[in-house]
């Protein structure tokens, strides 16, 4: 059976952009399971008037999903365990540096790797002495926890995953995982004991997922992903990136550029028909 998720945070109403992603993996689990889950990790912009307007706004669209809903903010000690496994593997460094340190740095670098989202993390961190970690873990500085991913690739067989070739995604085909795409992630800071990668493998797997659909702006963190899957020994999902809602502009529709709410737009008499109509969805 097929069970597939839509995963919204609530920092804003959802747009056009997510009734797409929701149409999409309710329409992908073809009579499976279509569950939702909350992905309310920061706690500074979540709201629960956005997880209300979630709840309204997939009711209104005619996506019923199968209980229970889960929110990220309830399962801390879910990722607290799975950090404690990959620290206790050594895969994992307390990174000291802040960002105008790591700019400093990659500033100073002769050629900074780049990766899907900038320049990467130069690895100061990782190269401390176990003295000196202690030293600063003792003074109490506040750190955040990074993957060490070249220590992670030496541990781990080639890794795949299988993205769907068709938009029915009933062929697949294998995509070989780049496991230093986007180098010693964040897996957790002092005031959020996950970050989004982490978070989200523990939550597929304890949701069951075994087809992920979600747009195309995210395929670099599948690769993250499937590393983490695979030293956490998770269940490994199918994949399928669909196309992201572009504005007139031909920029991706988001809170940040002001999209029109799917509750803005119901509020104007526009009729989930015609919300389905406009993002060519059955
Ligand atoms: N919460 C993410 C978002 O709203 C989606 C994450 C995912 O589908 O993996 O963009």
């Amino acid at each position: 059976m097929i069970v597939t998720r839509f995963a919204p945070s609530p920092t804003g109403y959802l747009h056009l952009g997510h009734a797409f992603a929701a149409i999409t993996a309710h329409e992908a689990a073809r009579g499976g399971i279509f569950r939702l889950r909350i992905e309310d990790l920061d706690r500074a912009r979540a709201r629960e008037e956005f997880v209300q307007g979630i709840f309204d706004d997939l009711r209104w669209l005619g996506l019923d999903w199968c209980e229970p809903v889960i929110r990220q903010s309830d399962r801390f000690d879910n990722y607290r365990a799975a950090l404690s496994q990959l620290e206790a593997g050594e895969l994992v460094y307390p990174c000291f540096c802040t960002r105008a340190e790591i700019s400093a740095e990659i500033a100073r670098a002769a050629e900074a790797p780049q990766g899907p989202d900038g320049p990467l993390y130069p690895g100061t961190c990782r190269r401390l002495s176990r003295a000196e970690r202690r030293a600063l873990l003792n003074s109490g500085a506040p750190h955040a926890l990074r993957l060490d991913c070249g220590k992670a690739v030496e541990r781990l067989p080639n890794l795949w995953f299988e993205e769907a070739s068709d938009d029915s995604n009933t062929d697949y085909d294998k995509v070989p995982v780049e496991p230093l795409l986007s180098g010693d992630i964040v897996l957790a800071r002092k005031d959020m004991p996950a970050s989004y990668h982490l978070a989200v493998v523990i939550d597929d797997a304890d949701q069951g997922i075994t087809l992920v659909t979600r747009g195309r702006d995210l395929l670099p963190a599948t690769h993250v992903q499937r590393v983490l899957q695979s030293l956490l020994d998770l269940p490994r999902p199918r994949y399928a990136h669909h196309h992201v809602i572009m504005d007139e502009s031909g920029c991706k529709l988001s809170k940040r550029t002001a999209a029109k709410s799917l509750r803005a737009l119901r509020a104007e008499g526009v009729q989930p028909r015609e919300i389905r109509a406009r993002l060519s969805v059955p």
